[in-house]
């Protein structure tokens, strides 16, 4: 039921309860007040009857009664009239013959009148306390109750029209009441329908006007709203066409296809951000995808060359190993984890017998560990086979370890260093002829000097012995040039025994400066007091020694210095252990290629004339007596560095190899 009509019902309702009640009051308040009146009506008129015909009562002027009885009925109101006398006969009469023909009842009130429609009075005419007769009047009541039946009627049109009226106006009150109501229903059902855009109109300045007010801004504002939704809905569905998109080209790129374009790389947005990690993913595919590559053609290069390489990473465990390394040390590699360290390596070797049997196999490990610094250095292997290995460490890789035979090199180098001792003994021979030659000149002096003598009959016993002794002195020292020279020409056995390094040092560069002097170069040596015994085999230093100052030669020769020096000076016992340094003043040695000069095969000799090996044998030979080979250039030319640890001179009493004296 709408409110419009609830609220006409209403009013109708109420109206009906108002006119039923009035219309109530009405009919029982005039019907009572009408009836009584007509009640009293009949008395009165019974009493101006009763005194208008007590006179004619008296005298029984029955001609008076009657004309009395018939002026009274003419009257429409009474319905009869009956004149009594005191005995109760009737003296005159008139009126409704029915109403007269009915015995008459005193009506008591108006209700007992309604019955017959008459109100039955009666009054007895007294005069003067005589009571001479009666009259009995009967007054319709018929005019009344039509008047009120009238009134009723009339009551009934009014609130039938008032309630018409109230109903047209309760109609017209709802409609304009409901109407904003009307308007803000239709306004709900336009937005539940999604037409945010509807407006109702406003009428007047009510409370139902603010509510419709208010409702249209809430739809303005919930149109407005939606606008935002509907803009962030569509960018939210454009993202995601375009997410998909770029989903798509990374399903691509994770299945290995090819893709032409990423879109939306431009974008500055999330998107944007997304299209731009994509191709950053691609191209870091690609760029994998080719070390990959790469990665794979080193492989196969590192499986092709001889050379055994093994890469150990930052963690020090194995990375890489190629065939060489793999095959030659298959044995050691099988009994250890895939992710072996070179530790490790180092130790299941040594248990296999693989490297040499050490004493302190501990101390032997941590040895072949601190070659890190990319130096070659040699591994000996059980076979008499010689690795030259290097460890060299890469930043964010690790330490790149490769090793390789060279054991044929070492015969070669051995019979090359055999060759070139031999060779400088054939150049040295003027040297050891000058230094034979004093004392053989001693010798034939002291010789000739006591045959002359023993000629002149002078057989002074005291001067022939002086002068054997000084002979035997002297074969004494050609005896120790001699034992030199087959010493220095021996081949090296490996043997690390104590020498002095003052004697080694004399000696040899006697044998040598002849040589150096055909070419005017000047050889000074400058020792310090005292003895410097140092472990190794001599004839090997010596050899080191030799070269750096054949080395020295030639680098003044080829510089055309006229005034050629070489400086062999040394330093006992200091911060360093025994000191050697060879100077010469042939111009040094390029800066670039100082780090090169220990390589094996480096020579900036003509070919023919430089093997390259002297300097990376000789590094080799005083590492190996634990002491360091360095080069540095000096003012004029380069100078050459030996440093080499002092060995203890209590344990060289037992040495027989070595006569300090001598
Ligand atoms: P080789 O003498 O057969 O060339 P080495 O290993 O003895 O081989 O020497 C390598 C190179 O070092 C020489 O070719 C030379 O260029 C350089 N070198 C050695 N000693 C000197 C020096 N005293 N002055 C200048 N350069 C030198």
């Amino acid at each position: 039921m709408s409110f419009r009509l609830k609220t006409i019902l209403g009013i109708a309702m109420i109206e009906l309860t108002v006119m039923v009640a009035l219309i109530g009051f009405n009919h029982f308040a005039l019907g009572g007040s009408a009836s009584t009146q007509l009640y009293e009506r009949a008395e009165a008129v019974s009493r101006i009857f009763a005194n208008a015909v007590s006179d004619a009562v008296i005298a029984t002027d029955l001609a008076t009664l009657d004309a009395t009885i018939a002026s009274a009925v003419s009257d429409e109101e009474v319905t009869y009239l009956r004149i009594k006398s005191a005995s109760g006969a009737v003296l005159a009469q008139g009126g409704d013959a029915a109403a007269l023909a009915t015995p008459f009842v005193r009506d008591a009130d108006f209700e007992a009148a309604q019955s017959d429609h008459l109100i039955d009075v009666d009054l007895q005419i007294v005069v003067a306390g005589t009571a001479y007769g009666a009259i009995e009047l009967g007054l319709s009541t018929l005019a009344v109750e039509e008047q009120i039946s009238q009134a009723l009627k009339w009551n009934i049109l009014v609130a039938l029209l008032g309630m018409s009226l109230v109903a047209v106006f309760g109609y017209g009150l709802g409609t304009i009441l409901t109407r904003q109501l009307r308007g803000l229903r239709q306004g709900a059902r336009a937005i539940a329908a999604g037409d945010l855009s509807c407006q109702i109109k406003v009428h007047g300045r009510d409370e139902l006007a603010d509510t419709a007010r208010c409702f249209n801004n809430m739809a303005q504002k919930l149109e407005r709203d939606r606008a935002v939704l509907q803009e962030q809905q569509d960018e939210l569905l454009d993202k995601k066409a375009r997410v998909e998109v770029l989903v798509g080209c990374l399903r691509d790129i994770s299945e290995d296809r090819d893709i032409a374009e990423v879109p939306d790389a431009k974008r500055p947005d999330e998107i944007g951000d997304m299209a731009r990690a994509t191709v950053a993913f691609y191209n870091a595919k690609k760029k994998i995808e080719r070390a990959r590559l790469q990665q794979q053609r080193l492989v196969s290069a590192f499986d092709q060359v001889d050379e055994q390489v093994a890469i150990f990473g930052t963690d020090g465990t194995l990375l890489f190993a190629n065939r060489a390394f793999r095959s030659f040390n298959a044995e050691i590699c099988e009994a250890l984890p895939p992710h072996f360290t070179l530790r490790g390596f180092l130790n299941t070797g040594l248990k296999q017998g693989a490297f040499p049997n050490v004493a302190d196999k501990a101390a032997w490990v941590d040895e072949q560990m601190a070659h890190q610094n990319g130096s070659p250095y040699e591994i000996q292997r059980s076979g008499n086979c010689v690795l030259l290995a290097t460890q060299s460490r890469i930043e964010g890789i690790g330490t790149v370890f490769s090793a390789r035979d060279v054991t044929e090199l070492r015969n070669s180098e051995n019979q090359l260093i055999q060759a070139s001792k031999l060779a400088t003994l054939g150049e040295m021979a003027t040297g050891v002829a000058h230094e034979l030659n004093q004392p053989l000149g001693v010798i034939r002096m002291a010789a000739t000097n006591c045959v002359k003598r023993i000629d002149k009959g002078k057989w002074d016993v005291d001067y022939l012995r002086s002068k054997l002794v000084r002979v035997g002195e002297q074969t004494s020292r050609a005896a120790q040039i001699i034992d030199h020279m087959r010493l220095f020409g021996r081949k090296a056995d490996g043997v690390h025994s104590p020498f002095d390094l003052r004697q080694s040092l004399t000696e040899i560069l006697a044998l040598a400066r002849p040589k150096l002097s055909t070419g005017d170069v000047s050889l000074t040596l400058d020792l310090p007091d005292g003895t410097a015994f140092v472990m190794g085999e001599r004839v090997i230093f010596e050899q080191v020694l030799l070269n750096l100052v054949s080395n020295a030669h030639d680098a003044i020769q080829s510089s055309g210095e006229t005034e050629g020096k070489i400086v062999v000076s040394a330093s006992f016992d200091g911060e360093d252990g025994h000191v050697i340094k060879v100077t010469d003043n042939g111009g040094g040695v390029p800066e670039a290629l100082l780090d090169k000069l220990f390589e094996p095969f480096f020579t900036t000799k003509d070919p023919g004339k430089g093997t390259g090996l002297g300097l990376s044998i000789s590094f080799g030979t005083i590492r190996d007596m634990g002491g360091k080979l360095s080069v540095h250039n000096a003012q004029t030319g380069a100078c050459f560095k030996i440093c080499l640890p002092a060995f203890q001179h209590e344990a060289v009493v037992e040495n027989e190899q070595i006569d300090p004296a001598a």
